[in-house]
């Protein structure tokens, strides 16, 4: 049997490749003048000009720009005022990242199950969380089962769909929580008139190589608060209090962004409507042509949200029959690079210990999740391509023993 994809392996030549980055505007010119001008790290005029033109976009009033979305999310949790031994509700389906952030900050993440239709944090079990196992004590709100503060939401808007953003503001007002959204899958979808981001007390997003847009490794922070811009630009800045004797009175982070990947950042920023009205064009063509193969679910968007569908996944249903595994071994024999969802938090060891709040949903998603390739350079023939191949599995599924669910186990699922 052919082996499955190693998660960041480099695609085989001829691959289609889940996502690449798309470098057709700016980027050589920016990049060189941000050579000739000799300023190459933090202190230029790139970044400056990213941060303000990124905020401009997102509509907020302030942006700052970090070596890493992980990084954004580290800082922007101390900005937010988590606090070590806190608790920051996190959805259990997500890339580990922001789970992760919260670990840095001493703080721990309770684990939350995503809805069925969007595969977002479920509002609904939020919202009976807080009412049946929280308590409000002293002007805050603890966990009765833990003893802990309950500090801050964490909603991740996954692969490029937003979240319910007005029921989880309005429960953060009644419970004195702050939320901090890690934007990273979802730069430029809506929530309403808003983009994400840019709806809580802060904002994180990434420019990894696989993000919408990318500048090789970045991050950025964004908020509407100077208070927290300021503190949020200091502490990834070393904590200077006197840049020039060296005087620091916090411990800081090395936590930038250089003006050479803010170059690129700014070249692609420029390309970002083009890359999402593409991202959104290349879902609608895939639906079409997966739309007549029965039992294969494709995403939905709700009518409140305008997607950026930055990774596109569609659900294999139980009754089709196909077992995940072979239909990626196939996929990827036929030189289409596909991959499951991540493991869910509440599986994973690195967060072994962390309570969850009844997550059959996100378990039962990731089962069946099968992400396609959505990079904005993706042409109509292979789209055209990618639905053929799989139309044929399911024509040919009945002869070939591997189909049957369960001939291979999701053996991701099962650490626990
Ligand atoms: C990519 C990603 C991050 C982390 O970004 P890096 O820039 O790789 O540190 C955080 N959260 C989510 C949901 C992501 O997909």
């Amino acid at each position: 049997m052919h082996t499955l994809f190693e998660p960041g392996a480099p695609t085989e030549p001829g691959m289609i490749s889940l996502l690449t980055p798309e470098f057709s505007g700016n980027e050589w010119v920016y990049v060189k003048s941000c050579l000739d001008s000799g300023w190459l790290s933090s202190v230029g005029n790139f970044v400056e000009r990213f941060e303000r033109e990124f905020a401009a976009y997102v509509g907020t009033k302030f942006a700052v720009a970090t070596a890493s979305g992980t990084a954004a999310l580290h800082i922007a949790l101390l900005v937010a005022g988590v606090r070590p031994d806190d608790e920051v509700l996190v959805p259990t389906l997500t890339f580990i990242a922001p789970a992760n952030a919260v670990r840095y900050v001493d703080a721990w993440p309770v684990f939350m199950d995503v809805d069925a239709d969007y595969w977002q944090m479920d509002m609904n079990k939020i919202a009976d969380f807080l009412k049946h196992e929280c308590v409000s004590d002293k002007c805050m709100l603890r966990n009765k089962l833990t003893g802990r503060r309950i500090s801050t939401v964490l909603p991740v808007h996954i692969l490029g769909h937003p979240v319910d953003m007005q029921p989880l503001r309005e429960l953060c007002e009644k419970y004195g929580l702050s939320i901090v959204e890690d934007a990273s899958e979802a730069l430029a979808a809506r929530y309403r008139d808003r983009y994400v981001g840019s709806i809580g007390e802060l904002g994180c997003f990434s420019f990894n190589g696989n993000k919408i847009i990318t500048t090789g490794g970045g991050g950025m922070i964004v908020t509407n608060d100077s208070a927290k811009a300021e503190r949020a630009r200091y502490l990834t800045t070393q904590a200077k209090d006197d840049p020039f004797r060296y005087v620091h009175n916090e411990i800081g982070f090395n936590y930038r962004l250089t003006n050479l990947q803010a170059a690129v950042g700014c070249a692609q920023l420029e390309c970002l409507t083009k890359f999402v009205e593409r991202k959104r064009s290349i879902a609608a063509e895939l639906n079409e042509g997966l739309d007549d193969i029965p039992g294969l679910r494709l995403p939905q968007e709700a009518p409140w949200a305008s997607s950026s569908f930055w990774l596109y996944t569609v659900l294999l249903d139980a009754a089709l029959g196909w077992n995940l595994d072979t239909v990626i071994s196939k996929l990827h024999h036929d030189g289409i690079q596909s991959r499951p969802l991540w493991q869910p938090m509440h599986l994973s060891k690195a967060h072994s210990g962390c309570q969850s709040y009844f997550c059959s949903t996100s378990e039962a998603l990731v089962r069946s999740a099968l992400s396609l390739p959505s990079s904005v350079g993706l042409g109509g023939d292979q789209i055209a391509y990618i639905s053929e191949r799989l139309s044929s599995y399911a024509d040919h599924k009945t002869d070939d023993p591997k189909w049957r669910v369960g001939f291979l186990k999701n053996s991701f699922l099962t650490e626990c």
